[in-house]
């Protein structure tokens, strides 16, 4: 018989927090993992030691709000150093693991653990970061948070990066230097996917199209 209510039983989840850059991703998972803390839970949080921003062992916000980071250089070195008593699992800078860090995270909630992750869901250029579609595909809860557009103050979703022809590495980690949060309108570079504009070109021309102008 399964109950819902068995504690030894609890059922680990996957929460993930992604949006661009400046949207307080990592705020919100230090709230998290504050709560958690209030509620006397066990809590380890790891991040990929690309990000030395600030300090080798704080997840550190930008609005220096800080809780104590473990730095991994793999998804693997998670497992092996949790502890037994850990009971909620706090990862940012996921977009910056390797590909295993999914089967990683399936094995911590299978254990029963609440796994917090957050990080970018797309670079610059608009694509899916990393191991991200698989993790906001088997997330039991996504929170996708917006950013200020730095042009217009309207909500942004996109992470625009300046001076963008002048580098090329996907995982370029800066600080409002090279990137800045913007709308739709204002991040789109205009370059159209050269497929889909030949596409509707034929649509406008072709004998299934009765559409004027
Ligand atoms: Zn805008």
């Amino acid at each position: 018989m399964v109950g819902y209510n068995m504690g030894h039983l609890a059922s680990g989840t996957v929460e993930v927090v992604c949006g661009p850059m400046f949207s307080g991703k990592t705020e919100e998972l230090i709230r998290r993992v504050r709560r958690a803390q209030i509620a006397r839970q066990k809590v380890q949080i790891f991040k990929p030691t690309i990000d030395d921003r600030y300090h080798k062992s704080d997840v550190v916000s930008h609005s220096s709000l800080s809780v104590e980071a473990q730095p991994v250089t793999s998804s693997t070195e998670i497992l092996a150093n949790l502890y037994d008593s850990t009971r909620v699992v706090a990862i940012d800078e996921i977009q910056f693991f390797d590909e295993k860090i999914i089967p990683v995270i399936k094995k911590l909630a299978r254990r029963g653990i609440r796994v917090i992750c957050a990080g970018l869901d797309q670079d610059y250029k608009g694509s899916s970061f990393g191991p991200l579609p698989e993790l906001l595909c088997m997330a039991d809860r996504v929170d996708k948070i917006q950013a200020i557009c730095t042009v217009c103050g309207a909500p942004a979703s996109k992470t625009y990066r300046r001076n963008a022809e002048e580098m090329s590495d996907q995982v370029l980690v800066g600080e409002s230097d090279h990137y800045e949060a913007r709308c739709r309108g204002h991040w789109d570079d205009h370059e159209e996917d050269e497929d889909l504009l030949a596409f509707s070109h034929s649509l406008q021309s072709g004998e299934t199209s009765h559409v004027s102008e």
